[in-house]
């Protein structure tokens, strides 16, 4: 018979996430806070359970894919350690705080659980379509176990090291991204006002040494480049506010080692001023229509 895998935080990502691991033939014990998400993972082929604890009892793994620190604390030490089985895998996917990622499985291993942070790359479409990217935190061991759970609901799964790795791993990634766009951004606004066609400007640069991913594969121009949010009015995609949660978390880590992020930094700020503007929920290649003024 196959695993049973209790899978806790139902949501935008967590949903597909759940699906994913039923296609491919685990059984699934589920529970949210929200009973539309419990609705839905219902539908989906799931069981779905009245608590986390209630989910957790007889599974021979646990997933999270929740909103934050304290979210996937309270759900471990309130719940999951007290009733998980004796040599369950534990899976925390949610991006969360380097900090309480690694004091979360130090508590997990504490109590004879091998647990790894394993945050994900990727968004809605890739959860629901099972191609993320997972990075992954903790012992070789525990990586060995993770990898076929998490091979079910992603096309690659790289292991970044000791625990709380994985996380480190997602924050410098976005915090690179969120630079290099804002960057983007800047210059093609820049590039306008000197009288440059953005057209132009993207055929020269994407060759030369000014290309980058958000540049060539998620142009922040409507009809430049591929096809991006740019050309969805910005829907869709990875909200401003998704953006704006992982370089805080980014910059509070790099603060934590006196890791010096001046850039991080200032992308930070204009996220910030984004989603002061109302504009959170729109895509983070947004920012363009920040720096145009
Ligand atoms: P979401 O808010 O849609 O889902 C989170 C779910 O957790 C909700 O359904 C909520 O009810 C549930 N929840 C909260 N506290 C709970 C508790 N104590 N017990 C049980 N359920 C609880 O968020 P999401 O977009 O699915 O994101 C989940 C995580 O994935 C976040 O850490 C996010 O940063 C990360 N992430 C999101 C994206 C994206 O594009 N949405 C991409 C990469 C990573």
């Amino acid at each position: 018979m196959s695993m049973t895998i209790a899978f806790i935080g139902l949501g935008n990502m967590g949903a597909g996430m759940a699906a994913n691991l039923l296609k491919n033939g685990y059984a699934v014990r589920a529970f949210d806070l929200s009973a539309s998400a419990l609705d839905k993972a219902k539908e989906a082929g799931a069981l779905p359970c009245a608590s986390a604890g209630e989910a957790v009892r007889g599974a021979g793994a646990v997933v999270t894919m929740l909103p934050a620190g304290k979210h996937v604390e309270e759900v471990y030490n309130g719940s999951v350690f007290g009733a998980a089985d004796a040599g369950a895998i534990l899976l925390d996917c949610s991006t969360i705080d380097v900090a309480t990622a690694r004091r979360t499985i130090a508590a997990a291993e504490d109590k004879g659980f091998a647990m790894v942070d394993a945050p994900v790359s990727g968004g809605i479409a890739a959860a629901n379509g099972g191609t993320l990217t997972f990075m992954v935190g903790g012992s070789d061991a525990a990586f060995e176990r993770a990898r076929p759970i998490l091979s079910a609901m992603g096309k690659a799964v790289i292991h970044a090291g000791g625990a709380g790795n994985g996380q480190a791993a997602k924050i410098c990634n976005n915090m690179l991204l969120g630079a290099t766009m804002v960057a983007t951004c800047e210059a093609f606004a820049m590039a306008e006002k000197i009288g440059l066609d953005p057209q132009t400007f993207y055929d020269i640069s994407s060759v030369s040494s000014g290309q980058s991913w958000s540049m060539t594969s998620y142009c922040p121009l409507p009809g430049v480049g591929p096809n991006s949010p740019a050309d969805n009015g910005y829907e869709g995609g990875f909200a401003a506010a998704l953006m704006l949660k992982d370089l805080k978390l980014a910059v509070e880590a790099a603060a934590a080692v006196n890791a010096s992020v001046p850039m991080g930094g200032n992308a930070e700020a204009l996220y910030q001023m984004l989603v002061n503007s109302g504009e959170g929920g729109k895509d983070f290649s947004s920012i363009i229509r920040l720096l145009r003024g």
